[in-house]
């Protein structure tokens, strides 16, 4: 079949191992532009969160029936979208690399033969990059001079089964383990050989085998005392290094519980390890955190939760949309145009691009920004201000213009904290209140108006609470360990939100957007916090006085600060590990 343009394209992308700082460059472009984005259970909240917002997100990991999504069918399902979304980005995400028992290969053959375009994003493999976050090097001088990679969990279908054995027999050999044994422990893998490798072997997905792999090891003569790590979660803020030795490795897994993901490390490079480990136990290393603030406000605290060890899921709680502007025309009405938010500045100019129009409609007028901030966003649009005020707020700016009005145009207003004053521009010889316009959110304040008031003011973007969490977001949210509330509408939304899980499930499951309807069924407040996290961390007593009435248990910062609220947590931790 030919290839051809009339469909989507796919991109089989390796998300890495779990840090989403491990995602490649070009696997981050795809994603932040990818239409749907089919992904499996590995792939972390982190890398989740960096996918276009308004991406279609599948989760073939686990479906709302919560049974994993067939290969066959995941194979189907990237055809399917290819050939019904022309021209769009298909990104299918797996953990690590695709490659690398990622069964990224029979996903790519089954698109060529349905003459889908493809390109391979490889990804860093949790085989090599989990070890290096416990200190193992692969490979090292004098110690390790190969590595093998090798599944533990490889089944033997009844036909290569049959076949093998058929092979084998007829070779005379034989087999690496008895037909009885291989119907209960059916590993496809040549132990025999695996025991005179002198290389490290790394097994992934063998966690559930390994006392079945470490005794045929030794009995096919591998050192019993060869050293041994299991790395759990490796990369995440939950990693985990357990030492053992192939005699010891079942016993290991029991007693300290390693548990899925995890990969095996065995041979001489793994003592390495024990000098080499690097990744420090942080506070709060290994807590999951939600913080509900809108994105831009929330970095500067997730900043200092990561840095502190924790992963933080970012969740805000309002989002911002354009409010439709179509009276462009009107614009040569006004001679100043005063933008007091970065985000009225993107609405703006994505309107102004969509209408067809571009920046040489502001040309000759003066361009006033309430601050630094939304002066660089500018900036990316090629605008440079004419006007900031010094104190960076509404208050400030309104003054500002107020004083040129006043002035009328002087060049040597002091007030002007801008260097670019109207000396660079065309002078107005009739600079008037009402030729400004004010380009500003609906929840701005009256503040400017009030200091302008014959200026004109577009509301350009709107504010509203999130109506809907993704699946994928949600999951994550309830498996938190705290939520981060700094309001009391972030609570109540909050609230809401996790609610309603039972109507966004059915929604997901019908895969159409049609389905999207306002029967949303409110669960009982019960109901809620079991899938919710049970700790809240506020600030100000008013949102712990509603997040008590929703059920939750409140630890509250002792001044209204992100400062304070950050020590909070990591004493709250530290004094009490378990919580
Ligand atoms: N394509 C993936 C591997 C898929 S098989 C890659 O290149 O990494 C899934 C197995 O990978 C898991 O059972 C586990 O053995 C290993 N694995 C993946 N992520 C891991 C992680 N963060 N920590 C430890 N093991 C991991």
């Amino acid at each position: 079949m030919e290839k051809s343009n009339h469909f989507g394209k796919v991109y089989l992308i390796g998300a890495g191992p779990g840090d989403p700082g491990l995602l490649t460059v070009r696997g981050k472009s795809i994603l932040e532009k990818a239409d749907v984005v089919v992904y499996d259970r590995l792939v972390s909240p982190g890398v989740l969160s960096l996918c276009n917002p308004d991406a279609k997100m599948v989760d073939v990991g686990k479906m709302p029936t919560h049974h994993k999504v067939k290969q066959s069918e995941i194979n189907k399902l990237l055809v399917k979208f290819a050939h019904e979304m022309p021209g769009a980005t298909v990104a299918r995400l797996k953990g690590g690399d695709p490659f690398v028992f990622g069964r990224g290969g029979e996903e790519a053959l089954e698109l060529v033969s349905a003459g889908v375009e493809f390109e391979i994003v490889p990804g860093v493999t949790s085989a090599i990059a989990v070890p290096a976050y416990a200190g193992i090097p692969v490979s090292h001088r004098g110690i390790a001079t190969s590595f093998h990679i090798i599944t533990g969990h490889e089944k033997l279908d009844e036909r290569t089964l049959a076949g093998s054995l058929q092979t084998r027999d007829e070779r005379n050999v034989i087999p690496a383990t008895e037909p009885e044994s291989l119907s209960s422990k059916p590993l496809g893998l040549d132990f025999e050989a695996l025991a005179r490798c002198p290389g490290t072997l790394i097994f992934l997905m063998g966690i559930a085998n390994m006392d079945f792999i470490a005794r045929r090891l030794m009995e096919c003569g591998k050192e019993p005392k060869t050293p041994l790590a299991f790395v759990e979660k490796g990369t995440t803020p939950n990693q985990r290094t357990v030492m053992a030795t192939l005699e010891t490795a079942g016993e290991t897994i029991v007693r300290e519980n390693v548990t899925a993901p995890a990969i095996t490390i065995m041979g001489g490079v793994v003592e390495l390890g024990k000098t080499l480990a690097w990744k420090k136990n942080l506070p709060l290393s290994g807590k999951r955190l939600v913080v509900t603030r809108a994105a831009k406000q929330s970095s500067g605290i997730t900043a200092r939760l990561t840095a502190l060890g924790a992963e933080v899921i970012e969740t805000p709680m309002i989002e911002t949309r354009d409010v439709a502007l179509s009276n462009w025309d009107d614009l040569a009405n006004f001679d100043i145009l005063a933008f007091t938010s970065t985000n009225g500045v993107e609405s703006f100019f994505k309107q102004l691009f969509a209408a067809g129009y571009d920046v040489r409609v502001l040309a000759g007028k003066k361009i006033a920004s309430v601050g630094k901030i939304t002066e660089k966003k500018l900036l990316e649009y090629g605008i440079r201000c004419d006007y900031v005020p010094e104190d960076h707020t509404g208050e400030g700016l309104g003054k500002l213009l107020r004083s040129i009005l006043d002035e009328r145009c002087s060049t040597n207003s002091q007030t002007l904290a801008s260097s670019l004053s109207l000396s660079k521009g065309t002078e107005f010889t009739n600079l008037d209140e009402s030729r400004i316009l004010l380009l500003q959110g609906n929840l701005a304040d009256d503040t400017l108006l009030k200091l302008l008031p014959k200026a004109t003011r577009w509301v350009v973007y709107e504010t509203l609470p999130v109506a809907e969490l993704p699946e994928w977001k949600r999951e994550a949210v309830a498996s938190a360990d705290a939520v981060v509330f700094a309001s009391t509408s972030a609570v109540e939304n909050f609230v809401n939100l996790m609610s309603n899980v039972k109507a966004c499930h059915s929604e997901r499951s019908e895969e159409s957007s049609a389905s999207m309807g306002p029967s949303l069924v409110e669960l009982a407040q019960d109901d809620f916090i079991k899938k919710s996290p049970h700790t809240s961390f506020c600030i100000g007593r008013m949102t712990e006085a509603t997040a008590r009435r929703h059920g939750f248990e409140t630890v509250t910062s002792d001044e209204t600060t992100m400062d304070s609220l950050v020590k909070k947590i990591a004493e709250y931790y530290t004094t009490s590990p378990n919580h």
